[in-house]
């Protein structure tokens, strides 16, 4: 297992290192409609996630804001700021499509382009591959949005 780097910086990429100093959508949202929170023990890395959701089109309901607050290492800060950042603007079914597609990411999968294309920025996470107890602190704040949905599910049936 590779040693885990002291100072990140080099290793994890300007995109990484821009969110983790620089975190988006932190702020709580006052009415969230789903609110969803991880915690893990072994790094004490802990995500709290919150949508709002807009109008609904059709069969389609859009995420209006979203609220990514994480606490611990700089792969979790960095990998909730970009989920959060990716979320605007996107149905709740493209949300459970990008979790999808970012697991598959971090697990190694081939993906092809068009999937890339759909990941943009998100992409820049995959060095975390490289640091196995590090991919855990990436997908906390994606298995905080996937109980959220989860719970929004039951909720609508
Ligand atoms: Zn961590």
């Amino acid at each position: 297992m590779s040693p885990l780097p002291d100072n990140p910086d080099a290793l994890y990429g300007d995109v990484i290192m821009d969110h983790y100093r620089s975190p988006r959508h932190r702020a709580p949202l006052p009415n969230a409609d789903v609110e969803a929170e991880e915690f893990n023990p072994f790094c004490g890395d802990r995500a709290t996630l919150q949508l709002r959701l807009g109008p609904t089109h059709g069969n389609a309901v859009s995420i209006q804001d979203v609220s990514a607050l994480a606490e611990g290492c700089s792969i979790i800060q960095a990998s909730a700021s970009l989920l959060a950042d990716n979320l605007q603007g996107r149905t709740v079914e493209q949300a459970a499509d990008l979790s999808q597609l970012f697991r598959d990411l971090m697990q190694g999968k081939p993906l092809p382009s068009v999937a890339l294309d759909e990941l943009g920025d998100l992409e820049a996470l995959e060095v975390v591959r490289q640091y196995p107890v590090r991919i855990k602190c990436a997908l906390l704040p994606w298995v905080a949005l996937e109980e959220g949905l989860r719970r929004l599910g039951r909720r609508s049936v």
